[in-house]
């Protein structure tokens, strides 16, 4: 019997992994659950798993305990966070929070000696470096929840120690893949959130639109698997049935497969080394028939060149990129900016922005501040 505390369980991925610990309550056991508002479905939670403990980051005001919930101890505020992570008793700690409010919940974990299993790409885009040093010294190593990076450790738990030569990261393109930019540039909130593939949140789904999620991903994977960006290439493969792969120096390439369905990687990540049932439907090749490759196309999606960019810059640059596109997204989702404004935001932001530095968690939370101050300073401009 594993335990497990879950940060963003009324989330995509949180509810999912809620899934899993519901079809397998022999092996897993939910000792903590937050969320940040949507106290309704936390509660609801709450009463399904018994956790010990649950929290909200930000409560709706006025808001009651049920009474009841009277077994959980709940808290209320940014402390929640914490509690969960590190004070409560858990061998996991899923942290499948939105957004770089997912990093001091992984630093959190990890210091208290958590096995992190990562789905929050956020944490390791703005502090790679920080995150990576304290699993190492901990010995906790990160297990990736990401669709793409769990696809590329299963490969390497085939490779008996050799280091691949090049990581080959699987892109579905998105809504807007065949779109030309003038029309991905007027794209609607309802366009940008319609995936062909993936049903996911909703800041997630706008990155997938404009390939800020591959770039987020280009990233992850560098600090993933400490491969520098030049080697981490990037494939559009529409149907999402190749979820990465790795080559090495023999040029043999080795690939993981699957329906696109998260529960694999989270049960892959929850279970490892083994693997568990998921409830999902399973691959058939022949109805498939056939899988397709593009290349990127960087004139359409200027994304990844940015994020290649940002790591060769190195410093905060990757927070600055981060920040400025979380808050971009977020003025999108209200409707304040057309799509396009989205690249143009973050590409200044970055410009405005240079050489600023990531030695400690605080120097990545005022890099992120400031890009979104240079987002809110240009929106004007762009409406
Ligand atoms: P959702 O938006 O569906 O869920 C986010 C969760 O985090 C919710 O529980 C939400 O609570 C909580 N939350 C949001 N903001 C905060 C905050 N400031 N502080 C604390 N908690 C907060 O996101 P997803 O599940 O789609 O994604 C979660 C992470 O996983 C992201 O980093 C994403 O990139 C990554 N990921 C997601 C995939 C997917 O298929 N969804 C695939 C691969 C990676 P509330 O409900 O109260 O708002």
């Amino acid at each position: 019997m594993k335990t497990i505390a879950i940060l963003g369980s009324t989330g995509s991925i949180g509810t999912q992994c809620l899934q899993l610990a519901a079809l397998h309550p022999d092996r897993f056991r939910v000792t903590a659950l937050t969320a940040n508002r949507n106290a309704d479905l936390l509660f609801e939670q709450v009463r399904r798993f018994r956790p010990d403990f649950a929290g909200l980051v930000t409560p709706p005001e006025g808001l009651r305990v049920p009474e009841d919930l009277a077994f959980c101890r709940f808290a209320f505020g940014p402390e929640a966070l914490r509690i969960a992570a590190a004070e409560v008793p858990a061998d996991m700690v899923l942290v499948s929070i939105v957004g770089i409010a997912g990093l001091a919940g992984v630093l959190d974990a990890l210091k208290a000696g958590r096995q992190v299993l990562l789905a929050n790409k956020e944490a390791l885009v703005t502090g790679g470096h920080l995150v990576t040093d304290l699993a190492r010294r901990m010995g906790k190593p990160l297990l990736p929840v990401d669709s793409e990076h769990s696809a590329i450790f299963q490969c390497l738990q085939g490779a008996a120690g050799n280091r691949p030569v090049s990581l080959l990261l699987t892109a579905s393109g998105g809504p807007f893949r065949t779109w030309p930019r003038e029309r991905i540039d007027r794209a609607t909130r309802a366009e940008a959130l319609n995936h062909p593939n993936w049903s996911m949140g909703a800041k997630i789904t706008v990155d997938s639109a404009s390939m800020f999620n591959k770039a987020l991903e280009i990233m992850e994977a560098r600090w993933l698997f400490d491969m520098p960006a030049e080697k981490i290439r990037v494939l559009v493969h529409p149907q999402s049935i190749v979820h990465s792969a790795v080559e090495f120096a023999d040029g043999a390439v080795l690939a993981q497969l699957g329906v696109p369905d998260m529960r694999v990687p989270i049960a892959y990540a929850m279970a490892y080394p083994e693997r568990i049932a998921t409830g999902g439907e399973r691959l058939d090749l022949i109805r498939l028939a056939s899988l397709t490759f593009e290349p990127e196309d960087p004139a359409r999606f200027p994304s990844l060149r940015l994020a290649r960019e940002c790591l060769a810059a190195g410093g905060a640059a990757c927070a600055v990129l981060n920040g400025a596109n979380e808050a971009a997204v977020a003025a999108f989702l209200r409707d304040e900016i057309p799509f396009g404004a989205i690249f143009t935001l973050v590409e200044d932001a970055l410009s405005a922005l240079p050489g600023l530095p990531a030695d400690s968690i605080e120097d990545i939370y005022e890099a992120d501040r400031r890009a979104r101050e240079a987002v809110a300073a240009r929106m004007k401009g762009v409406q």
